[in-house]
Formats: C-alpha cells, structure tokens, sequence
C-alpha cells in the first residue's frame, strides 16, 4: 500500500509517503512560509533533494503542488496509485477518541471544533477538501492529536470553572500531541522488551511547542497541555502556564486587547521571550559564553519540567521510565542532563557518557543504579499517522 501523510501547520504543509511494505519512505518534503510573498519548497526523494522557492498562496496550492510533484518526480504515475491519505487533525474535541474515515459528517465535527483551534482546525479541513478536488475516491483518514488523551480522568482534565461553561462551551483540559506520545510510549515499552501495559512511564515531548505526559498501562492519564497547546511547560515561543490575572493586568494597564495578548502569549514568550530566540542550539551556543538570558531561560525550561515530573510522579504512583523526545529532548544532551539531575529524590541516575553519545536511535541513557529508566526515543508522527491510517482503512 501507499499510504500519504499529510500535517498542515498554520503556515506550513509537510508530508511523507510510505510504502507500507517496510514502511520506507518514497518521498517526503515540505512547503514553508505559505503565506509570504514567496514559500520555500522541500521535496525529496531517494535520489534527489530539491529547494527551491516559488509564491504558493494559501494551503490548497501547497497541497496540489506536493500531489503534482508525486508524478513529475515519478515516484508515482497517476494519484490512483495512493491508496489512503491520513491527516494530522489537530482537535477532536471529547468526540473523536482514535482515527476515523473522514466523511462529510467527520469533517462537520472537525468544523465545529475550530473555535477550539482556530489555527489548525480550518486548515486541516482546507488539507482534505484540496486532496478531495483533485484525487477522487480516495479514502481520507483523520488522526487526532488530542485522541490518546480521551483516556484522562474528569477530575484531571476538567477546570475548576463552573459547570455551565463546560457543559455548552466545551472547556476542559484536551491535551495535544498525543500521537507522538502514544509513539513514543508504544516505542520505548518495546525497545525495553516489557508489555506498555506494564509500565508506568512519563514522556516529555520537548520541542518548539512541549508537553510532557503521564502514560499509565498504555493509558494517557493526564497531560500538560490543556484546552489549548498554551497551558503547561515553557515552550519555545508560548508561555505555558500562568496566572490568569496577567492577562487581566495586561488589559487593564496596556492597551493590548484580547487578540494582542494571545498573540504574545503564542509566539512571543518561552525561551523566545526570555532568551530572545526559540532555537535551543544558540541558546546553549550562549550559555557556553555565560549569557544570563540564555542561562536564565535555560533554568526556567528545566524548572518547568522537573516540576511536572514531580507531580506525575505522584500522579502515577510509581515511574518505571522517563522518556526524552522532539527537537530538543532528542539532540540536547545538556538540557537533558539538567533535568535528570535535578531528580535525586525520585533516584534517577543519568549516564553522562551514554546521554551525549552521538546517536540518533531509540536508547537508554541511564546508570544501572538509576530506579527510574531514561529513554531518548526519536518520534516519527508521520508513521504514527500512516499507521493509524491502514489500521482504519483495513477495517473498512
Ligand atoms: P521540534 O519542534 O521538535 O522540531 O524542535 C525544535 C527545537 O529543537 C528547537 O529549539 C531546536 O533548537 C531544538 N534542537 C534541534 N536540534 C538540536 C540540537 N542538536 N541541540 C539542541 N537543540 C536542538
């Protein structure tokens, strides 16, 4: 089978196609800036590498763009060749708890969850109604990223609001990149040899946007993002967890207003607004010359994590492994040895020499005294969603 990933981000498309036979990759690539007078196009095959740039326009383009490279690159011949397309949807909402065959009905809900996500929702439908206008009778499949999280008991995921506002308006705690966590969770358990079903592990899903992620059995039992991807850690450029009455104080004593704050809120706080840029490697480039911004948003970043840690540790009752994946969980051996130092309580013992080995695969990084286990296990959303994908169109 041949099966297309496609992940729509609010200025960015990103593909992959697998073949199903070894899960190898035909081709892969990505449209960015889609919005800017000129995008830049990724496309790459086993034998080629393009970059180039070209004005793409909206969503829609970059996606008949990607489809028509498929041909004039020959990886395939005709679009009949795809025998499924799975799409990252961002919200399902508390309906959606596993990947569905998108219908008009599925893509009504997914419409009435936009205000929840207005970023993601709208686009990711705008992703199905452009492979739709061009390839015909193609199965499309939805792959949720709040879907692992339905598993969360209402007393985590509910606010301390009143009821009405989660009864008609749908505020509660959904949780987001939860097929990277169901991944990575699922990956480690096998690499360690165990059931997941055995296992008490916390993931931390570390990258621009951060979640870290409490897995009990298999089981997502609580997370740390929230209604939206704002709540929880420090992230590269949004805030994570705060009191509500900055928000209040900013409205009342400047003269932002609701949108301005979000958009400060999103994208101009984290490690971009202590440190003054998202990119992990310059700040550790600027730590190693004792930059106090860099330092400082450093200490926050590990801060943040140890103290969820800490609280899934009490959440989970036991912790047989934590788990380092994303950008900065997968390649920041520092960041990583910051945290699991910081966790002598909890009797983690990392392995300094395995932790900054040069290595891309799913290993352990900790000394044999350790009582926790600590994995870096690279995440793949993209096979994750393929996956999902057959598993729902050889239900069909
Ligand atoms: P992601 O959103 O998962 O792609 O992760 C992006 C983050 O990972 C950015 O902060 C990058 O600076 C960080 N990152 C990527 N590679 C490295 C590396 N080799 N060392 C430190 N941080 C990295």
């Amino acid at each position: 089978m041949k099966v297309l990933v496609l992940n729509t981000g609010s200025s960015s498309v990103k593909f992959k196609l697998f073949s199903t036979k070894k899960w190898s990759v035909p081709a892969s690539g990505m449209i960015e800036n889609i919005f800017e007078p000129v995008s830049t196009v990724y496309f790459n095959t086993k034998n080629e590498q393009r970059i180039y740039s070209e004005k793409i326009g909206n969503h829609a383009n970059a996606i008949g763009l990607l489809l028509k490279m498929l041909i004039s690159h020959r990886v395939i011949i005709a679009f009949e060749e795809l025998d499924a397309i799975g799409h990252r949807v961002v919200h399902g909402g508390d309906l959606f708890c596993e990947a569905v065959l998108v219908t008009q009905e599925v893509k009504n809900k997914i419409a009435s969850f936009a205000p929840l996500a207005p970023l993601h929702n709208p686009i990711n439908l705008e992703g199905m109604l452009a492979v739709e206008s061009l390839i015909e009778n193609v199965p499309q499949v939805a792959v949720f990223d709040t879907a692992f999280h339905h598993t969360i008991p209402s007393y985590a995921y509910r606010y301390a609001l009143p009821n009405s506002l989660y009864e008609d308006l749908g505020i509660r705690r959904y949780g987001f990149h939860g097929t990277s966590h169901h991944y990575v969770a699922s990956q480690t358990a096998k690499a360690m040899g165990k059931e997941i079903h055995e296992l008490a592990m916390i993931t931390l899903h570390l990258g621009n946007g951060a979640s870290v992620c409490a897995v009990k059995g298999g089981k997502s039992i609580d997370t740390s993002m929230g209604m939206t991807p704002l709540e929880g850690l420090m992230m590269g450029s949004r805030s994570g967890d705060l009191d509500p009455g900055v928000i209040f104080y900013l409205m009342n004593h400047t003269q932002m207003n609701a949108d301005e704050i979000e958009h400060l809120l999103n994208t101009q706080s984290g490690l971009k607004g202590i440190a003054g840029t998202n990119d992990m490697r310059k700040i550790e480039e600027r730590i190693n010359k004792n930059d106090p911004l860099a330092i400082l948003a450093m200490e926050m970043f590990v801060y943040r994590i140890i103290k969820y840690i800490g609280a899934y540790a009490a959440v989970l009752g036991d912790v047989d492994v934590l788990v380092f994946t994303g950008g900065i969980g997968e390649h920041s051996a520092k960041t990583r040895e910051a945290i699991c130092t910081k966790l002598t309580l909890l009797g983690v013992q990392i392995d300094t020499h395995l932790n900054t080995r040069n290595n891309t695969l799913c290993r352990s990084i900790h000394d044999p005294s350790s009582k926790i286990a600590l994995w870096v296990t690279p995440t793949d959303e993209e096979l994750c969603i393929a996956k999902e994908t057959v598993q729902v169109i050889n239900r069909l």
